[in-house]
């Protein structure tokens, strides 16, 4: 049984976070194990309230755990607040000590896409700390201009964005995704290489003219996330993640008034 284990909010809708997170997992092979750092109020259209869990009550959920459980990739999705963010930083410290080297997925989340706050400001530097050693972080344009404090309007600015996310925040790969870009959501794959360079590679998308559709970035990070669990290399699970991606898309239906969710399961 391979193992994928997301630290993430708890979106009721099933659309995003970690209800997401455990049916991609599931669509690609792979058990889920989930530890909640948030509980959100959300519909379809908005999240309406955001509660962090208790520090020490994240920490509890990762310790107990990892004591008992390997986990063959992490994905870290919404954190919150800065006391949950340290608590998931503690929490993998511990894992490291039982399980050294799992690779880990960021998705350095700030927003939710009506705007709502899903990381109080403050703990941004905590996430940082978080990317250093990450096998993947999954930025999107604002996330990437945020984190990497340069401007990502053109190609030029999202490549200069990438190679700063590795070389200050330390992850070994980094995908800036286009998908809010005008124009072709192209997304940019950046990859330490051992010399000391940074390889980046143009990854081609396809825009589909579906509407708003909820939770994509959790499932393009969750998708990969399985993928690295199952043993592929960051590459083919990138190029796997985007594919289901843009499966679950053309497959993305209202389930209420707002947007729509992505299409998880397969047809039968
Ligand atoms: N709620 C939770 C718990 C999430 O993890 C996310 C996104 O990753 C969202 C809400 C927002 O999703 P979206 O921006 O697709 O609406």
């Amino acid at each position: 049984m391979r193992i994928a284990l997301s630290i993430a909010g708890s979106d009721p809708t099933g659309g995003a976070g970690l209800q997401a997170d455990l049916q991609v997992f599931h669509a690609c092979g792979v058990h889920g194990a989930g530890v909640v750092t948030a509980l959100t109020a959300q519909d379809t259209a908005k999240v309406h309230q955001v509660l962090p869990a208790f520090p020490n009550v994240v920490l509890e959920q990762l310790r107990v755990l990892v004591r008992d459980v390997r986990p063959d990739a992490v994905k870290l999705g919404m954190l919150a607040s800065d006391d949950v963010a340290r608590a998931v930083q503690h929490g993998l410290h511990t894992l490291e000590q039982h399980a050294p080297g799992v690779p880990r997925v960021v998705d350095p989340l700030l927003a939710a896409s009506d705007g709502t706050p899903l990381l109080e400001r403050r703990a941004i530097p905590t996430l940082i700390e978080l990317c250093d050693g990450a096998a993947l972080m999954t930025p999107n344009l604002d996330e990437a201009r945020t984190l990497a404090g340069c401007d990502v309007s053109t190609r030029e600015g999202v490549e200069h964005a990438a190679r700063t996310l590795i070389r200050e925040c330390g992850a070994r790969a980094v995908l800036v995704k286009g998908g809010h870009a005008e124009g072709a959501p192209d997304d940019c794959l950046a990859q330490w290489e051992d010399g000391g360079g940074v390889a980046l590679r143009w990854l081609p998308g396809e825009r589909l003219d579906v509407g708003r559709v909820h939770g994509t970035g959790c499932a393009l990070a969750a998708a990969a996330t399985a993928g690295l669990a199952r043993g592929l290399d960051v590459e083919a699970a990138v190029a796997e993640a985007r594919a289901f991606v843009a499966e679950a898309l053309a497959r993305a239906e209202a389930a209420g008034s707002g947007a729509r969710l992505l299409g998880f399961a397969k047809a039968r």
